[in-house]
Protein backbone atom coordinates (compact mmCIF):
# COMPACT_ATOMS: atom_id res chain seq x y z
CA UNK A 1 0.00 0.00 0.00
CA UNK A 2 1.45 3.36 -0.76
CA UNK A 3 -0.15 7.14 -0.16
CA UNK A 4 -1.91 8.35 -3.68
CA UNK A 5 -1.70 12.08 -4.49
CA UNK A 6 -4.89 13.12 -5.26
CA UNK A 7 -5.90 17.58 -5.26
CA UNK A 8 -9.26 17.72 -5.91
CA UNK A 9 -9.37 20.17 -9.36
CA UNK A 10 -10.49 23.86 -8.43
CA UNK A 11 -14.09 24.45 -8.89
CA UNK A 12 -13.63 28.30 -9.76
CA UNK A 13 -13.28 30.17 -12.13
CA UNK A 14 -14.55 30.55 -15.76
CA UNK A 15 -16.34 27.03 -16.95
CA UNK A 16 -15.88 28.16 -20.15
CA UNK A 17 -12.46 27.86 -19.74
CA UNK A 18 -12.00 25.36 -17.67
CA UNK A 19 -9.32 22.17 -18.76
CA UNK A 20 -11.26 18.97 -19.09
CA UNK A 21 -10.06 17.62 -16.00
CA UNK A 22 -11.76 20.88 -14.49
CA UNK A 23 -14.81 20.40 -16.06
CA UNK A 24 -15.24 16.33 -15.90
CA UNK A 25 -15.02 17.33 -11.97
CA UNK A 26 -17.63 19.55 -12.09
CA UNK A 27 -19.96 17.66 -13.77
CA UNK A 28 -19.35 14.65 -11.83
CA UNK A 29 -19.81 16.60 -8.19
CA UNK A 30 -23.10 17.90 -9.71
CA UNK A 31 -23.83 14.40 -10.47
CA UNK A 32 -22.91 13.15 -6.67
CA UNK A 33 -24.55 16.05 -5.17
CA UNK A 34 -27.99 14.91 -7.26
CA UNK A 35 -27.70 11.62 -6.05
CA UNK A 36 -27.00 12.24 -2.66
CA UNK A 37 -30.24 14.37 -2.40
CA UNK A 38 -32.03 12.18 -3.95
CA UNK A 39 -31.61 9.19 -1.82
CA UNK A 40 -31.97 11.25 1.19
CA UNK A 41 -35.17 12.09 -0.09
CA UNK A 42 -36.09 8.57 -1.01
CA UNK A 43 -35.20 7.90 2.25
CA UNK A 44 -37.88 9.67 4.28
CA UNK A 45 -40.82 7.69 2.08
CA UNK A 46 -38.96 3.87 1.14
CA UNK A 47 -37.72 1.40 3.78
CA UNK A 48 -34.79 0.38 1.37
CA UNK A 49 -33.79 2.95 -1.12
CA UNK A 50 -31.21 2.08 -4.09
CA UNK A 51 -27.85 3.95 -4.42
CA UNK A 52 -26.94 4.49 -8.13
CA UNK A 53 -23.73 2.71 -8.45
CA UNK A 54 -23.16 4.55 -12.02
CA UNK A 55 -22.23 7.69 -10.13
CA UNK A 56 -19.31 5.94 -8.15
CA UNK A 57 -18.38 3.62 -10.89
CA UNK A 58 -17.52 7.06 -13.14
CA UNK A 59 -15.11 8.09 -10.05
CA UNK A 60 -13.67 4.71 -9.80
CA UNK A 61 -12.63 4.85 -13.49
CA UNK A 62 -11.28 8.32 -13.60
CA UNK A 63 -9.45 7.78 -10.67
CA UNK A 64 -7.80 4.07 -12.09
CA UNK A 65 -6.90 6.18 -15.33
CA UNK A 66 -5.34 9.05 -13.02
CA UNK A 67 -3.32 8.56 -9.77
CA UNK A 68 -4.35 5.43 -9.38
CA UNK A 69 -2.60 4.00 -12.05
CA UNK A 70 -4.58 0.94 -12.61
CA UNK A 71 -3.93 -0.17 -9.71
CA UNK A 72 -5.46 -1.30 -6.50
CA UNK A 73 -5.39 1.65 -3.79
CA UNK A 74 -4.76 -0.98 -1.04
CA UNK A 75 -2.43 -4.06 -2.48
CA UNK A 76 -1.36 -2.37 -5.35
CA UNK A 77 -2.19 -5.11 -8.02
CA UNK A 78 -3.05 -4.04 -11.49
CA UNK A 79 -6.65 -4.55 -11.06
CA UNK A 80 -7.17 -3.47 -15.05
CA UNK A 81 -5.09 -6.04 -16.32
CA UNK A 82 -7.78 -8.88 -15.06
CA UNK A 83 -10.49 -6.81 -14.07
CA UNK A 84 -13.03 -3.77 -13.73
CA UNK A 85 -12.19 -3.04 -10.08
CA UNK A 86 -14.41 -2.17 -7.46
CA UNK A 87 -15.12 1.65 -6.26
CA UNK A 88 -14.56 0.99 -2.83
CA UNK A 89 -16.28 2.89 -0.03
CA UNK A 90 -13.71 3.34 3.11
CA UNK A 91 -16.59 3.91 5.45
CA UNK A 92 -19.42 1.54 4.32
CA UNK A 93 -22.52 3.07 2.93
CA UNK A 94 -25.24 0.03 4.12
CA UNK A 95 -23.76 -1.01 6.86
CA UNK A 96 -21.01 -1.77 9.14
CA UNK A 97 -20.02 -5.37 10.54
CA UNK A 98 -16.87 -6.86 12.23
CA UNK A 99 -15.76 -10.07 11.73
CA UNK A 100 -15.94 -12.56 14.57
CA UNK A 101 -14.50 -16.12 13.71
CA UNK A 102 -16.62 -16.86 10.12
CA UNK A 103 -19.40 -14.81 11.21
CA UNK A 104 -20.10 -11.33 10.35
CA UNK A 105 -21.88 -9.55 13.13
CA UNK A 106 -23.31 -6.09 12.91
CA UNK A 107 -21.77 -2.95 14.70
CA UNK A 108 -23.80 -1.81 17.07
CA UNK A 109 -23.76 2.05 18.22
CA UNK A 110 -26.84 3.03 20.84
CA UNK A 111 -28.15 -0.55 21.15
CA UNK A 112 -28.94 -0.30 17.04
CA UNK A 113 -27.15 -2.02 14.26
CA UNK A 114 -25.11 0.65 12.50
CA UNK A 115 -26.35 1.67 9.48
CA UNK A 116 -23.68 2.62 6.93
CA UNK A 117 -22.35 5.90 6.09
CA UNK A 118 -25.18 6.47 3.68
CA UNK A 119 -24.42 10.16 3.62
CA UNK A 120 -20.70 9.83 2.52
CA UNK A 121 -22.33 7.58 -0.18
CA UNK A 122 -21.23 9.79 -3.06
CA UNK A 123 -18.24 11.57 -1.07
CA UNK A 124 -14.91 11.56 -3.36
CA UNK A 125 -13.03 11.80 -0.23
CA UNK A 126 -14.67 8.29 1.09
CA UNK A 127 -13.76 6.93 -2.50
CA UNK A 128 -11.18 5.18 -4.74
CA UNK A 129 -10.42 1.84 -6.69
CA UNK A 130 -9.65 -1.24 -5.22
CA UNK A 131 -9.34 -4.89 -6.13
CA UNK A 132 -12.30 -7.35 -5.46
CA UNK A 133 -10.05 -9.27 -3.67
CA UNK A 134 -9.19 -6.58 -1.29
CA UNK A 135 -13.08 -5.23 -1.33
CA UNK A 136 -15.42 -7.89 -1.68
CA UNK A 137 -13.37 -11.03 -0.46
CA UNK A 138 -11.91 -9.15 2.60
CA UNK A 139 -12.82 -6.24 3.73
CA UNK A 140 -16.78 -6.03 3.03
CA UNK A 141 -18.53 -3.94 5.55
CA UNK A 142 -15.52 -4.04 8.08
CA UNK A 143 -14.55 -0.49 9.34
CA UNK A 144 -12.49 -0.62 12.54
CA UNK A 145 -11.93 2.10 14.02
CA UNK A 146 -10.01 2.95 17.67
CA UNK A 147 -12.51 5.24 19.41
CA UNK A 148 -16.19 4.33 18.92
CA UNK A 149 -18.21 4.39 15.36
CA UNK A 150 -20.25 7.51 14.88
CA UNK A 151 -24.04 7.12 13.89
CA UNK A 152 -25.85 10.58 13.40
CA UNK A 153 -29.21 12.07 13.86
CA UNK A 154 -30.64 13.73 10.84
CA UNK A 155 -30.20 16.73 12.87
CA UNK A 156 -26.53 16.99 13.31
CA UNK A 157 -25.75 15.20 10.08
CA UNK A 158 -24.29 17.78 7.73
CA UNK A 159 -21.25 17.97 10.35
CA UNK A 160 -19.89 14.73 10.00
CA UNK A 161 -17.94 14.93 7.08
CA UNK A 162 -15.45 12.48 6.17
CA UNK A 163 -12.41 14.30 8.18
CA UNK A 164 -14.89 15.39 10.97
CA UNK A 165 -15.63 11.89 11.91
CA UNK A 166 -11.90 10.96 11.07
CA UNK A 167 -11.23 13.16 13.93
CA UNK A 168 -14.03 11.05 16.09
CA UNK A 169 -13.68 7.83 15.34
CA UNK A 170 -9.45 7.77 14.61
CA UNK A 171 -9.96 4.73 12.15
CA UNK A 172 -7.33 2.39 12.02
CA UNK A 173 -8.11 0.98 8.04
CA UNK A 174 -5.72 3.57 5.84
CA UNK A 175 -6.39 5.45 3.43
CA UNK A 176 -4.37 5.76 0.10
CA UNK A 177 -5.28 9.45 0.25
CA UNK A 178 -5.16 11.27 3.31
CA UNK A 179 -3.09 13.68 4.03
CA UNK A 180 -0.27 13.76 6.64
CA UNK A 181 2.90 12.06 7.58
CA UNK A 182 0.58 10.19 10.17
CA UNK A 183 -1.52 8.91 7.38
CA UNK A 184 1.33 7.91 5.10
CA UNK A 185 1.37 3.54 4.46
CA UNK A 186 5.20 4.13 4.16
CA UNK A 187 5.23 4.97 7.97
CA UNK A 188 2.88 1.98 9.17
CA UNK A 189 3.57 -0.96 6.80
CA UNK A 190 6.69 -2.34 5.54
CA UNK A 191 7.28 -5.87 3.84
CA UNK A 192 9.71 -8.64 4.20
CA UNK A 193 12.16 -10.59 1.96
CA UNK A 194 9.49 -12.77 1.30
CA UNK A 195 6.98 -10.26 0.37
CA UNK A 196 4.72 -10.16 3.24
CA UNK A 197 3.55 -6.73 5.26
CA UNK A 198 4.76 -6.72 8.04
CA UNK A 199 3.50 -3.46 10.91
CA UNK A 200 6.59 -0.86 11.36
CA UNK A 201 6.71 -0.59 15.29
CA UNK A 202 3.86 -2.68 16.14
CA UNK A 203 1.77 0.23 14.30
CA UNK A 204 -1.71 -1.01 14.92
CA UNK A 205 -3.28 0.90 11.99
CA UNK A 206 -0.88 -1.87 10.29
CA UNK A 207 -2.33 -4.62 12.08
CA UNK A 208 -5.73 -3.88 11.51
CA UNK A 209 -4.90 -2.71 7.79
CA UNK A 210 -3.38 -6.10 6.91
CA UNK A 211 -6.34 -7.77 8.40
CA UNK A 212 -9.14 -6.16 7.07
CA UNK A 213 -7.71 -6.41 3.37
CA UNK A 214 -6.04 -9.61 3.67
CA UNK A 215 -2.42 -7.72 2.36
CA UNK A 216 -1.02 -10.59 3.52
CA UNK A 217 -2.91 -13.32 1.55
CA UNK A 218 -0.87 -16.51 0.24
CA UNK A 219 -3.50 -18.24 -1.38
CA UNK A 220 -1.81 -20.56 -3.95
CA UNK A 221 0.00 -19.83 -7.26
CA UNK A 222 0.08 -16.28 -7.77
CA UNK A 223 -1.05 -15.05 -4.23
CA UNK A 224 -0.64 -11.16 -3.70
CA UNK A 225 2.41 -12.22 -1.30
CA UNK A 226 3.72 -14.91 -4.39
CA UNK A 227 3.55 -11.58 -6.98
CA UNK A 228 4.86 -9.09 -4.59
CA UNK A 229 8.10 -11.22 -3.66
CA UNK A 230 9.07 -12.06 -7.39
CA UNK A 231 8.65 -8.06 -8.39
CA UNK A 232 10.37 -7.43 -5.57
CA UNK A 233 13.43 -9.99 -6.32
CA UNK A 234 12.89 -9.05 -10.28
CA UNK A 235 12.99 -5.16 -9.44
CA UNK A 236 16.06 -5.69 -7.03
CA UNK A 237 18.29 -7.86 -9.63
CA UNK A 238 17.67 -4.73 -12.19
CA UNK A 239 18.35 -2.00 -9.91
CA UNK A 240 21.67 -3.77 -8.68
CA UNK A 241 22.79 -4.39 -12.43
CA UNK A 242 22.24 -0.70 -13.03
CA UNK A 243 23.85 0.01 -10.17
CA UNK A 244 27.34 -2.09 -10.87
CA UNK A 245 27.18 -0.65 -14.16
CA UNK A 246 27.42 2.69 -12.98
CA UNK A 247 30.38 2.01 -11.04
CA UNK A 248 28.57 1.62 -8.35
CA UNK A 249 27.44 5.22 -8.18
CA UNK A 250 24.62 5.32 -5.44
CA UNK A 251 22.73 7.99 -7.82
CA UNK A 252 22.04 5.00 -10.01
CA UNK A 253 20.02 3.42 -6.90
CA UNK A 254 18.00 6.75 -7.24
CA UNK A 255 17.47 7.02 -10.76
CA UNK A 256 16.03 3.74 -11.07
CA UNK A 257 13.45 4.54 -8.37
CA UNK A 258 12.53 7.68 -10.21
CA UNK A 259 11.99 5.28 -13.74
CA UNK A 260 9.77 2.50 -11.53
CA UNK A 261 7.57 5.48 -9.88
CA UNK A 262 7.46 6.80 -13.41
CA UNK A 263 5.94 3.39 -15.02
CA UNK A 264 3.97 2.86 -12.11
CA UNK A 265 4.97 -0.40 -11.30
CA UNK A 266 2.98 -2.61 -9.14
CA UNK A 267 3.83 -3.16 -5.14
CA UNK A 268 6.32 -0.02 -6.03
CA UNK A 269 6.06 0.27 -2.13
CA UNK A 270 7.38 -3.08 -1.42
CA UNK A 271 10.17 -2.60 -4.25
CA UNK A 272 11.67 0.09 -2.70
CA UNK A 273 12.04 -1.35 0.53
CA UNK A 274 13.43 -4.27 -0.59
CA UNK A 275 15.79 -2.10 -2.95
CA UNK A 276 16.08 -0.38 0.19
CA UNK A 277 17.41 -3.05 2.41
CA UNK A 278 19.85 -4.39 -0.34
CA UNK A 279 21.77 -1.06 -0.98
CA UNK A 280 22.41 -0.65 2.98
CA UNK A 281 23.92 -4.27 2.72
CA UNK A 282 26.25 -3.48 -0.31
CA UNK A 283 27.08 -0.07 1.75
CA UNK A 284 28.45 -1.67 4.42
CA UNK A 285 30.68 -3.99 2.35
CA UNK A 286 31.60 -1.18 0.23
CA UNK A 287 32.97 0.57 3.72
CA UNK A 288 34.17 -2.40 5.23
CA UNK A 289 36.00 -3.46 1.56
CA UNK A 290 37.88 0.36 1.42
CA UNK A 291 38.65 0.21 5.27
CA UNK A 292 40.27 -2.66 4.08
CA UNK A 293 42.31 -1.60 0.94
CA UNK A 294 43.12 1.33 3.22
CA UNK A 295 45.01 -0.64 5.75
CA UNK A 296 46.86 -2.94 3.29
CA UNK A 297 47.69 0.57 1.26
CA UNK A 298 51.40 0.86 1.83
CA UNK A 299 52.41 3.96 3.55
ZN1 LIG B 1 -6.33 -5.12 -3.75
Amino acid sequence: MIHVSFVEPSLDGDPAADDARQKWWRAWRDRAKRARDKYEKSRKTTADPEFDSDVWKDLKEWLLRGPFDGKCGYCESAVTAVDFGDAEHYRPKGAVKRRDGDAWVPVVVGRRPHGGYWWLAYDWSNLFPACAKCNSAHKRENFPTAKKHVRPTARDLARWTSAALDREEEPLLLHPMREGDENDPSRHITFDIDGRAVPIDDSERAKATIETVGLNRDDGPNSLVESRRETMADQVKLCMMAFYQSDCDPAAIDAFMAELQKRKRPYVGAIAVAIERKFDMIRRQLDERRKLDERRAPR
